[in-house]
């Protein structure tokens, strides 16, 4: 994809992502493939809701940029995804609050079970209602190396648990990593995961 192509879709995503309250206070950013060496993301810092194509920049498969501006923190998060995933066109990685609380409602757990709910169907590959979706549970930390270590290594070890594809994970306390062909269709998934999360916070308020 061409760069100007990739830095639009970037900043509406950012629009419609901050529209619905779950890019607060710059927080989150948003990548997507260029080619076999590039991907384009967001600088670090930016408000989310107000970026402007200026505000993505190019980096290489190592986090690398000529750029003078600071890519992301998060970087080395979006970049392992596209190494991992050849299909992979774009990621989104987001502060919401239902994303946030979810992994410490879920505490001492590593994955996140979502199952029986009609919208699993708005997940890439999932025909039936029927279907199992698990998403991996990370304890944040600061060090995006170990974070990404973590990711890598739990992603080889094949232990997402899942019986679709994979289409992302909580880091406990801090928000959602998740994924597509393309930024269209990793906004869906944002848009499913976010109601599937509210839909698993509910039912944790009811009595059994
Ligand atoms: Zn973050």
């Amino acid at each position: 994809m061409q760069f100007a192509e990739a830095a639009k879709q970037i900043v509406e995503a950012g629009r419609w992502l901050d529209a619905r309250s779950w890019a607060p206070a710059t927080s989150g950013n948003y990548s997507i493939r260029l080619d076999a060496d590039r991907i384009a993301i967001t600088a670090s810092g930016r408000h989310k809701g107000r970026l402007i194509p200026d505000d993505v920049l190019v980096v290489d498969y190592d986090g690398g940029t000529s750029d003078a501006r600071a890519p992301s923190a998060e970087t080395p998060l979006h970049t392992l995804m596209y190494r991992l995933i050849p299909s992979l066109g774009a990621v989104l990685h987001i502060h919401s609050v239902h994303s946030t609380v979810l992994g410490m409602v879920l505490s001492g757990k590593t994955e996140l079970e979502l199952e029986g709910y009609e919208l699993l169907k708005a997940l890439p590959g999932i025909a039936t209602h029927e279907a199992r979706v698990s998403l991996p549970i990370f304890e944040n930390t600061q060090n995006m190396a170990a974070l990404a270590r973590s990711v890598t290594e739990r992603w080889k070890a094949g232990q997402t648990g899942q019986t679709g594809p994979s289409v992302g994970y909580l880091i406990r306390g801090h928000g959602l990593y998740t994924w597509g062909s393309t930024m269209e269709e990793a906004m869906r998934a944002v848009e499913a995961l976010e109601f599937l999360f509210a839909c698993e916070l509910e039912r944790r308020r009811m009595p059994p």
